[in-house]
């Protein structure tokens, strides 16, 4: 019998590694980087009540968040394209500008969905190695991308799974010395804990640099990973290529109610954020203080430079009812979870160094 060929391009996808699941209780998920919190207050109530509507399609586009979010940005409406999650609208992003025979240059280790997301568009992925430190090498990442055929970069700022934000200063030389017809994506999926004064500010550079579109997302400090709610600012003429692309219908009702209500609640969403960058500097004060020399965290998530011992540590932490993301012989990424995971997280890190 003859088999449909699937595309080599799409035979040959790394898969997604999700992290772990939670099965059972008095078990800490500390392995997505998800909000400890439950959704933001009223926010359950009004997506309860907007159930009686589930008969119905949503809108083609969600036009509400759209207006929300571009008039909390200070940008046009036509600057502003949502999908169902960040994960989603960066594949957009690559899937307008690259095909067969470009390129697509992002930092390794980064997002997982980076080579998945690069690998579908059939461009060749070029991953560039972190500098010292974790950090993003942004010279090399210059380096790569003046290479004739690159049609995109991705930057993740700060870096998941590492942790540093990219500076400024780096930023500014890096946009200066890459081609102008490169898309360059900044993914700022965590930029709500960032503390790092010198830390990129991409919504702020959108006006210097016509080919920069930054990602943003509902999943981590709004706390709605659940409900796929992400997007991207830009040049309308990037974004109206990324809507073309985009599935309609792709965000429900109650994930746009869900990020309409939460973006208007600025206060409730710092103090949480808050408590997870004091948490976070507990976290890496202890570690010190043990031992290690975790890269500076500038997520809700920090990382263990563990090579080989990557999935021995992450089995010690899920006998003590602590769920981590190890990446083998790299590392492990830990997010700021409840508190008590987190001290049970910092008691197998103790026993270990
Ligand atoms: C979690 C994360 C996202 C967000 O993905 P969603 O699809 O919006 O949930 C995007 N980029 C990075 C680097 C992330 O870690």
């Amino acid at each position: 019998m003859a088999k449909v060929p699937i595309r080599p391009s799409v035979a040959a996808l790394p898969a997604y590694r999700a992290g772990a699941r939670a099965q059972g209780r008095l078990v800490y998920k500390l392995s997505s980087n998800e909000s400890p919190y439950p959704p933001l207050p009223g926010v359950m109530a009004a997506v309860a009540d907007s159930m009686v509507d589930l008969n119905r399609y949503p809108p083609m586009a969600p036009d509400d968040l759209v207006a929300a979010l571009a008039c909390f940005h200070d940008l046009e409406p036509g600057q502003v394209a949502v999908g169902a999650g960040s994960v989603a609208i960066l594949g957009h992003a690559l899937t307008v500008v690259a095909t067969d025979s470009d390129r697509v240059v992002y930092p390794w280790r980064s997002f997982e969905a980076y080579p998945i997301m690069a690998g579908i568009t059939g461009a060749e992925s070029v991953p560039v190695p972190l500098g010292p430190g974790g950090r993003t090498d942004l010279d090399a990442l210059a380096a790569a991308a003046a290479v004739p055929g690159t049609r995109a970069v991705l930057i993740c700022s700060p870096n998941n799974p590492t942790g540093p934000a990219v500076h400024q200063d780096e930023f500014d030389q890096f946009m200066a010395a890459t081609p102008d017809d490169v898309l360059v994506i900044l993914d700022e999926a965590y930029v709500e804990f960032v503390t790092d004064r010198d830390a990129v500010a991409g919504i702020a550079a959108l006006a210097n640099y016509p080919n920069l579109v930054v990602a943003r997302t509902f999943s981590k400090a709004y706390g709605l990973a659940g409900s796929r709610v992400g997007y991207l600012l830009g040049r309308s003429s990037v974004i109206e290529a990324v809507r073309a692309v985009t599935t309609p219908f792709s965000v429900p009702v109650m994930a746009e109610l869900a990020a309409v209500m939460s973006l208007g609640l600025q206060a409730e969403m710092r103090e949480r954020v808050e408590e997870v960058i004091q948490r976070r500097s507990f976290m890496f004060h202890a570690l010190r203080a043990e031992g290690w020399d975790p890269p500076e965290p500038q997520g809700n998530f920090l990382w263990l430079d563990l090579g080989a011992d990557s999935l021995s540590f992450a089995d010690a932490c899920k006998r003590a009812g602590v769920l981590v993301r190890p990446f083998p012989d790299q590392g492990v990424r830990v997010s700021v979870g409840e508190q008590e995971g987190v001290e049970r997280f910092l008691e197998v890190a103790a026993t270990w160094v």
